[in-house]
């Protein structure tokens, strides 16, 4: 008997009004996982209003109590890890090493939005003798999330723990094919004693679901994570609507290794971008920027490594039939296009699963080097100097992540500063703190995730002035 997840409202599970449920299936093993509600507009309607319900109590709860419960939720997400890994594993097919730090991860964004509740705080503005102005920041009210299949519950817990903690509540729509965590989020919030109403989730298509969610009146913010397509669709509802977005988009990062640098180093972290989770990360570094004279040196090395990663081991399959086969035409792509395979191809896609593939003799105008790809595919282009490291790097519409490797921290600083990326990382790549802004340039998005700044994105600003 397949089980059934309904839609989390006002506190308990709530079956969808369109009485259907979809289908989900382990991506890993082709067998049936769970019934999944198929919500409509009415749902996020009545998600909306218990979310608008609460909001007065919740923004006006002690800060204090606030906190406490991010830090219960964070607690229980702890305790649930193996339950919660179960579910990933089961929606994503990902290895349990994978599922565990996603989770843990999980954790730490309540933790440490917990221990924030008090900020940001306003300022005291001088103006004239008998006027005491000042300003503060509130909440936006209800706030919709909108989240991607590929870290479920990261993307949640990365909007849900920061607008949580500044007095919003939430409408979270987590993606169809991976959304048991976020339900299993709902239920431990609900256990650490978040109030009824205050986090919501409905579960269903993007375009019944989500643009119900963008669109709903008593929705005053919205938290989308997902791709430039979709973030160009919410962007055009909101723009209508006036209401605030952080869009978290794709990416095709740059890694940038000069002849100088840690080679050694510089391979493990290269192969680490490109492979984690199959590749299917926004901030995978599937762009690879190498100095002439180290170029077949560093691509042999980080050939004998991504040539280590077991798929159905080391990294789980392409999520869904409808993205293996887009991943394996890019593959047939890059052998149309000309790039020579230095590791992997067409023939390492298989039964859903992609082996890391290498792709050098490749043209920063070719689509291989422009695409976002979603899977484990590295491609790898010479550069002679500085400046065209530079030049190929920020020849992207996309600018979310960029590493660089060297040993000279002139070089480092000078090209940090010239990338058009949100995150620079030098001699390593994205490491995921939780307390360190996350964000896109260019099509990869605005606004911020993470870190104190993530508060600023789920606060309106108001100015409070006093005569006398
Ligand atoms: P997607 O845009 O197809 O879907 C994301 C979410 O939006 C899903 O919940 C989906 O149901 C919903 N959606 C789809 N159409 C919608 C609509 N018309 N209105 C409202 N909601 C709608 O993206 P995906 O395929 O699930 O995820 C992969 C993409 O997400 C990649 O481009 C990846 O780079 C990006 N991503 C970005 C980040 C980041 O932090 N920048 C993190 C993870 C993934």
């Amino acid at each position: 008997m397949i089980k059934r997840l309904d839609n989390w409202i006002g506190g308990v599970a709530v079956p969808p009004s369109t009485g259907s449920y979809v289908r989900g299936v382990d991506p890993a093993t082709g067998r049936p996982t769970v019934d999944v509600a198929a919500g409509a507009a009415a749902d996020v309607d009545a998600a909306a209003r218990a979310a608008a319900e609460a909001t007065a109590s919740w923004r006006h709860h002690p800060s204090a109590q606030r906190g406490r419960i991010l830090t219960a939720i964070g607690n229980g997400i702890r305790e649930h890890a193996s339950a919660l890994a179960d579910l990933e594993i089961q929606d994503t097919g990902k290895p349990r090493h994978t599922a565990l730090g996603e989770i843990e991860n999980s954790a730490a964004y309540f933790e440490f939005y917990a221990g924030l509740v008090n900020l940001p705080v306003g300022d005291v503005i001088d103006v004239q003798h008998d006027q005491h102005n000042f300003t503060r920041r509130e909440p936006y009210g209800v706030v919709g999330v909108i989240t991607p299949w590929n870290l479920p519950l990261n993307q949640a817990a990365r909007a849900v723990a920061p607008a949580l903690a500044t007095g919003n509540t939430v409408v979270l729509k987590p993606a169809e094919v991976s959304c048991q965590t976020t339900i299993l989020l709902a239920r431990i919030a609900a256990e650490a004693g978040l109030p009824p109403g205050v986090l919501n989730v409905v579960l269903g298509s993007g375009t019944e679901v989500g643009e119900a969610i963008v669109r709903h009146e008593a929705v005053r913010k919205v938290a989308f994570t997902g791709s430039v397509r979709t973030g160009r669709v919410i962007g055009r509802i909101a723009a209508e609507r006036i209401i605030p977005l952080t869009l978290e988009l794709g990416g095709k990062s740059a890694g940038l290794v000069f002849g100088d640098a840690d080679l050694d180093l510089a391979a493990r972290e290269v192969v680490r971008a490109f492979c984690t989770n199959a590749g299917q990360v926004c901030s995978a570094g599937t762009r690879l920027l190498v100095q002439e004279d180290v170029h077949d040196d560093l691509v042999a090395r980080v050939v004998a490594l991504a040539a280590e990663v077991r798929a159905g081991a080391d990294i789980g399959p392409m999520i869904t039939p409808a993205q293996f086969d887009q991943v394996r035409r890019y593959l047939h792509l890059a052998e149309e296009e000309g790039a020579h395979a230095a590791l992997g191809g067409p023939a390492g896609a298989e039964g859903g699963f992609v082996t890391p593939a290498v792709y050098t003799k490749v043209r920063n105008d070719m689509r291989i080097a422009r695409e976002e790809i979603f899977g484990p595919v590295l491609v790898v282009m010479p550069f002679t100097d500085e400046a065209e490291a530079i030049r190929l790097a920020n020849d992207s519409e996309f600018g979310l992540v960029a590493g660089v490797f060297t040993r000279d921290i002139g070089r480092a600083l000078r090209v940090a500063d010239a990338i058009e990326a949100g995150q620079v990382f030098v001699n390593s790549w994205s490491t995921g703190a939780v307390q360190t802004p996350f964000g896109g340039h260019k099509n990869s998005g605005y606004g911020r995730e993470k870190g104190v700044e993530a508060l600023f994105h789920y606060t309106q600003l108001k100015s409070v002035t006093i005569s006398y």
